[in-house]
């Protein structure tokens, strides 16, 4: 089944090894198709993953088809979907900067301007969760809200978005923004963009919704 879209999201799971998002088998992605969800298996190397690995799944995290176990995220995964009809496709990255933040329980403030625009807002931290748990799942959804990144406590992040591609990009978006904050931190406080822009801003992500 979605032989074409299984590629896809195999070929964006090795970018996010490229971009440093993830390491080894660590992380997870998935994207809808109808009422099905084809998501990366647990445990396997990105290095070596085909795509005859990736699980497809029903909403109710039931395995459509596939040999292995899904995500131990999928927990995550399936709730956003459920929740967010506008999410496509999901991103849970391990990055460093962005998890970095995430240990600090420090959200993301608009600093730059591409912050609200492409990711909805400031991005916040969820309340601390066990991994692969039901609990993180509604701490992600309840944090992210109709925002498209979430930091997730002592863990590392989850962004969403219409397509696979985008909610990768949209990862990388993160992690840059996270380690320019961090190393503006090093120096001094970092000054927020203006009230009135970041409104402007919000608005502009109310309409556009370039998600
Ligand atoms: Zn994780």
């Amino acid at each position: 089944m979605y032989d074409k879209k299984k590629k896809e999201l195999l070929q964006v799971c090795k970018e996010m090894v490229e971009n440093d998002l993830v390491v080894g088998s660590s992380g997870n992605a998935s994207l809808r198709v109808g009422d099905h969800i084809l998501i990366t298996p647990s445990s396997v190397q990105y290095s070596t993953m085909t795509a005859e690995n990736i699980m497809v799944l029903d909403l109710e995290g039931n395995v459509v088809e596939g040999d292995l176990n899904p995500s131990v995220e999928s927990p995550t995964h399936l709730e956003i979907y459920r929740q967010r009809e506008d999410a496509g496709a999901v991103v849970h990255s391990h990055s460093i900067y962005t998890t970095a933040l995430a240990l600090l329980h420090m959200p993301l403030p608009p600093v730059l301007d591409e912050v609200v625009p492409k990711l909805g807002g400031e991005v916040r931290v969820t309340s601390y969760a066990m991994p692969g748990t039901k609990e993180l799942a509604k701490n992600v959804v309840e944090a992210m809200d109709m925002r498209s990144a979430v930091l997730i406590a002592n863990h590392g992040a989850v962004c969403c978005a219409k397509t696979i591609r985008k909610a990768m990009e949209k990862a990388i978006l993160l992690e840059r923004t996270c380690k320019i904050y961090l190393l503006a931190n090093q120096i001094g406080d970092p000054i927020h963009l203006p009230e009135d822009v970041v409104e402007d801003e919000s608005d502009l992500w109310e309409i556009m919704r370039d998600f």
